[in-house]
């Protein structure tokens, strides 16, 4: 029987997409005029980006929005984005275990795919635009055995699906925040990852 896949939300998870992501929002900020806070970004992330947007523009802004941001992110996502300690040894294990590896990101498809791709890591299966139910359905749907993340929202998606959630606290919320949203387990890094998983798997 072939093992169960493992779920891996990118942001902060795989990679760290920080630096690419603030300059990003800096920029749609210089060429609107609208003041977008950091700290703000940061508290969210992992949300979609139309959903961060909303924080700071009207509906009838958030079109223009999107497309200031995703011309800034493609270009600065190549220099800006570093792989995450262990994050390609987490997905090797999968693999090794003869299971899939599975991405499913708040992303969309194509920056999800580059960002992959200019680090070096390699995922069966990239699910785009997905956050918080979203990403319980899918989990559901692939019959996954955990959801590796660095959010509550991750935690939480683990939860309704039913399956292990393992927080990673390599983003912006702690251990405590994430056992306190459902984590079952909390690494510091993904480098702790491979021996967590031979517990996990059957
Ligand atoms: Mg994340």
């Amino acid at each position: 029987m072939t093992p169960a896949p493992v779920g891996f939300d990118l942001d902060m998870t795989l990679i760290d997409s920080q630096r690419a992501i603030l300059a990003s929002f800096a920029a749609v900020a210089a060429e609107t005029g609208v003041r977008i806070e950091p700290e703000g970004v940061l508290s969210r992330l992992g949300i979609k980006l139309q959903d961060e947007l909303a924080h700071w523009f009207p509906p009838a802004g958030i079109d223009d929005a999107v497309r200031i941001y995703r011309a800034h992110y493609l270009l600065l996502l190549g220099p800006c984005t570093t792989v995450l300690p262990g994050a390609a040894e987490a997905l090797a294990a999968v693999r090794a275990a003869g299971a899939r590896a599975v991405v499913i990101t708040a992303k969309a498809e194509l920056p999800a795919r580059l960002s992959l791709d200019g680090v070096g890591l390699r995922a069966d299966e990239i699910v785009a635009d997905a956050h918080g139910p979203e990403k319980a359905a899918v989990l559901t749907l692939i019959g996954a055995v955990a959801y590796v993340g660095d959010t509550p929202a991750d935690m939480a998606a683990a939860v309704t699906a039913g399956i292990h959630p393992v927080g990673v606290a390599t983003g912006s919320f702690g251990e405590a925040e994430l056992r306190a949203a459902g984590a079952a387990d909390v690494l510091s890094s993904l480098a702790d990852f491979p021996a967590l998983y031979r517990k996990i798997i059957p």
